[in-house]
């Protein structure tokens, strides 16, 4: 029987190969006698594995080679305080809010750092997103952080800041936990890019941090040692015990991304032209539709996470339970935004956001 479909936020549906083919390998990882968890990560086998998911990922995600790529644990929210203790130098550090999680990072910033608020978007209660050129940049920021994707409120930068074009010599820092991997990234803007990888890349435990080499050395003396990025990096990710078993699903899943085709692209950019199809399907039935609705700007509306609402609240649950009836699963809004949330990472298929236009199409016809 086909797996039903899963729209969680995360920790979020992984493509199906990839779990089979670790079910496959549970036991005996490539005639070793050992399953991957059971492994040293000193070992040749492991080795071969964190080695090449690294080579995997540069490849994917284009990254230039004056970035390191680090393999840390933590997840996002232990960035938010290992950023500010690696990059800030306890100076000046701009913030565009633009909403939850860029709140949390400002927020935890200030155990460390002087984070100030260079834009927002409370006004609009988190849909629309600040122009640059309107963003109040410090002359002496040692970064710019910006969330790329705002997973709880569907907002998405669709081109990156141009900090040097608005006149700020400062790095910029992208949290892009919830859509790394789904669209290319012009790494010529960005400094640091941090992400868990539950999201889009493999299970939770991993965090991935791609990091400008000039950047590394500058920690505060508080930084603990195994978030001392130059520390990390110097040490090829296993100044500790890594999460072993993270990187080898996610490096599983960067194998199964370099297969991704789609009208002559491949790999990251055949994967962004199929997230453009799968959102472009939702938004349009959305907005076409007299029952839901989308409350973000259309120009900086998520592919990654689609919240919506129904017209008539009261209809909620009978919706999330002829949902699941479906094989629709986790379509329940965050709890902060209320409704439904569908997030449509790589790994959903377009038959998924088709099976949940569909049915949201019969439901809004027995309701009419
Ligand atoms: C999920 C998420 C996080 C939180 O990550 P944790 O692994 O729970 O710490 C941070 N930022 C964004 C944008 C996220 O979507």
């Amino acid at each position: 029987m086909a797996r039903p479909f899963n729209f969680s936020a995360g920790p979020a549906a992984m493509p199906v190969e990839v779990l089979q083919q670790a079910a496959d390998e549970m036991l005996d990882w490539h005639g070793s006698g050992m399953g991957v968890m059971e492994m040293s990560h000193r070992g040749k086998e492991f080795s071969a594995i964190i080695e090449a998911a690294e080579t995997d990922l540069r490849e994917l995600l284009a990254v230039p080679p004056e970035f390191r790529i680090l393999f840390m644990q933590g997840g996002g929210l232990a960035e938010n305080a290992i950023v500010p203790l690696n990059l800030s130098r306890a100076g000046k550090v701009d913030f565009v809010v633009s909403g939850s999680w860029s709140e949390k990072s400002m927020k935890e910033a200030a155990r460390y750092a002087q984070p100030l608020l260079a834009a927002s978007n409370s006004d609009s209660n988190h849909t629309t997103l600040p122009a640059p050129a309107s963003w109040t940049l410090s002359a002496d920021a040692r970064y710019v952080h910006i969330c790329s994707n705002e997973t709880i409120h569907g907002v998405e930068f669709h081109q990156l800041p141009d900090l040097k074009a608005l006149g700020s010599r400062a790095p910029l820092v992208i949290d892009f936990s919830s859509h790394v991997a789904s669209r290319t990234v012009d790494w010529s803007r960005v400094g640091l890019a941090f992400g868990g990888a539950q999201k889009n890349l493999g299970p939770a435990g991993l965090t991935l941090v791609v990091v400008r080499e000039d950047l590394l050395g500058h920690a505060l003396p508080a930084c603990p040692s195994a978030f001392d990025y130059k520390t990390v990096a110097a040490n090829g990710s296993m100044y500790n015990t890594p999460p072993t078993f993270g990187i080898y699903m996610a490096g599983l899943t960067f194998q199964w991304l370099k297969r991704q085709t789609e009208g002559g692209l491949s790999g990251v950019a055949a994967m962004e032209q199929r997230n453009i199809t799968k959102a472009s399907l939702l938004y349009d039935f959305i907005d076409s539709s007299s029952l839901y609705f989308n409350k973000v700007a259309r120009d900086c509306r998520s592919r990654m996470n689609v919240p919506f609402f129904l017209r008539d609240e009261s209809l909620n649950d009978a919706f999330l339970s002829g949902a699941r009836a479906a094989g629709l699963l986790q379509l329940k809004g965050h709890k902060s935004v209320g409704g439904m949330r569908a997030s449509i990472y790589n790994a959903m298929p377009l038959e998924g956001v088709q099976a949940l236009v569909n049915h949201m199409r019969d439901f809004e016809k027995t309701r009419a």
